[in-house]
Order: structure tokens, then sequence, then C-alpha cells
């Protein structure tokens, strides 16, 4: 089993070095109405920040909110000097274009990296902010010394926030990569083909043990409330298959936490002119 939560706190330990060492960071959060998994979302990241040393706003603001206030909300954000780092919590209610809320952020406070212009960069080999779940994974991959150039990798999931960077980052490690989604024809056989399977659809154990190719890497990206409790897209049995896999819980979550503070902290040392 891959250890997300061991190194999620080395890497929080790390952060909390960078942040004293650049005289302390601003983190905002801006939550809109009372989304009950958003709520634990941005208690979490606020629990961390503040362990690591930021100073961390934590705004709320009404789901009744209209679109232009939120909008005047995030610039005056952008233009608070005491701010580095800058998200708003997704998914917003309905009557708000998330689209114009995510452009709206400053780029170089773009802490979550949802930004096109971060997209962008990330499509074209120049991370700068990758959404933090995509760069959790690729550090369990570093961590756990998997090989990743040549290997055959497969994403299943292509959303904008975990399937999509994952895939770009996957790819600059020189792995070759195949994105499977809701319209891929006999996912299995893709499946079996991965010397690197990250999945993340939100589809509770779609991926089955006999899904998994033996001696392979499982990335579970996924978090779905289950009567039975969280569980993730990967069924448990498939840890008998492959050489390595993420528990859910304690895999990719708490490295997404972590990965959202390294982000701060490179856009402190953007805004900063550190790099
Ligand atoms: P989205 O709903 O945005 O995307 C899901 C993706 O899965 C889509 O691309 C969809 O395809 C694909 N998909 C759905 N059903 C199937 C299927 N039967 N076969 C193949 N592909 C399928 O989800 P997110 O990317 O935002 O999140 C995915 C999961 O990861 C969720 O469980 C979420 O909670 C979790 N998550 C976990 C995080 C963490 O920190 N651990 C952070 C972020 C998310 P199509 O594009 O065709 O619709």
């Amino acid at each position: 089993m891959m250890d997300g939560r061991a190194l999620a706190e080395r890497i929080r330990a790390e952060v909390a070095e960078e942040v004293r060492a650049l005289g302390g960071i601003g983190l905002a959060t801006v939550l809109v109405g009372d989304d009950a998994a958003s709520e634990i979302y941005i208690r979490r990241k606020h629990e961390a920040a503040e362990a690591a040393g930021f100073r961390a706003d934590d705004l709320r603001l009404p789901a009744t909110i209209a679109e232009a206030e939120l909008l005047e909300r995030v610039s005056a954000l952008n233009a608070d000097d005491a701010v580095d780092a800058l998200l708003v919590q997704l998914p917003l209610p309905d009557g708000i274009d998330e689209e114009r809320v995510i452009r709206a952020v400053d780029p170089q406070k773009d802490v979550d990296g949802f930004h096109p212009l971060n997209a962008g960069e990330l499509l074209l080999a120049r991370p700068r902010l990758v959404p933090a779940t995509a760069r959790g994974v690729m550090a369990l991959l570093a961590e756990y010394r998997i090989e990743l150039d040549g290997a055959r990798a497969v994403v299943v999931g292509r959303s904008a926030i975990v399937g999509k960077p994952v895939a770009q980052l996957l790819e600059q490690a020189n792995a070759t990569v195949t994105v499977c989604h809701s319209h891929t024809l006999d996912l299995a056989r893709q499946t079996l083909d991965a010397d690197v399977l990250v999945v993340a659809t939100g589809r509770a154990a779609m991926i089955s043990p006999d899904m998994v190719k033996t001696g392979s890497t499982v990335i579970d990206v996924g978090i779905n409330r289950t009567e039975a409790g969280l569980v993730g897209d990967v069924d448990p049995g498939a840890e008998d298959v492959a050489s390595h896999m993420t528990p859910v819980p304690g895999g990719v979550g708490p490295m997404t936490i972590a990965c959202l503070l390294q982000n701060a902290v490179a856009c402190a040392r953007l805004r900063r002119g550190h790099d």
C-alpha cells in the first residue's frame, strides 16, 4: 500500500519551513453556500494551512449571492497584497458561471491551478501551478520510485481537475498514456494493459481486480461516500494483483491537501519574483 498520509505529513513539514523562510504566506479561500462536502474540504484545508503557519482567510458567502458580487469579492482578493494564494471552492451554486469565476482569479494566485492560463502552461509542458491532486499523484509515484519512462499508463477519467492534468504529467514523464472515459469501449482491455493505472471517475469500486494487470501500480483518486463508508473507485481486492496501490482513505486524499500547500508556496514565490 502506498502511504499517502506519511508522505503528506513530510511535505507539510517542508512547507512549514518554507513558510517561515518566506516570512509568512497568505491563503484566502472562498466558500459559497453550505454544501456539506465543500465545508469539510475547506475545514481540512484551513487546518493544514494553519498548522503550516499560513495566514488563512476563510471567506463565507451565501448561496444567494449574485455572480457579479462574487466576481467583485474575487477581484478584491486579487488586489489584496496580503493574499498570496486564492481559491474559490467548487462546485458553485446554480446560476453562477464557474468558468467565469475561475477565469477571474489572478493566475499568479491560482493555488488550485484551474485558470486556463495555468492549464495551458501545463499542456505546453511548462507546468507552473498544477492542480493539487495531479501533483499529489505524481509525488506518490516518485516516492515509491515507480518507473514511468516508457511505461504504459492508463488514466480513467478526463476531468479538468484530475484526469487531464494527471495524463499530461505522466506523458511529460515519458509514459505512453491512454485516457479513458465514459464512452470508452471495453475498458478492461485498456486497464489490463496498464503498468500504471490512475482512476478518477467517482464510481465506487468500478475497477474490479480482474481489470488490473499483475504487478502494476494502481492510484485510486476516487472518494465515494457509501453506506459502507468512504470507498475508492477501485475494488480493494485489486491490492492482491497490483504491486503498489493507494488506499482510500489515506492515499491521494491527504496528498491533495499537502500539494495545495506546496502550490501556495509556489504562488508566494512567483509573486515575490523568486522563480
Ligand atoms: P468528474 O465527475 O468531473 O469526472 C469523472 C470522469 O470519469 C469523467 O471524465 C467521466 O467520463 C469518467 N467516467 C465516469 N464513469 C465512467 C465509466 N463508467 N467508465 C469510464 N470513465 C467514466 O470527477 P472528478 O475528476 O472531479 O473526480 C473523480 C473522483 O475523484 C471523484 O470520486 C472525486 O470525489 C475524487 N476526487 C478526489 C480527490 C482527492 O483528493 N482524492 C480530489 C478530486 C476528486 P466523461 O468525461 O465521459 O463523462
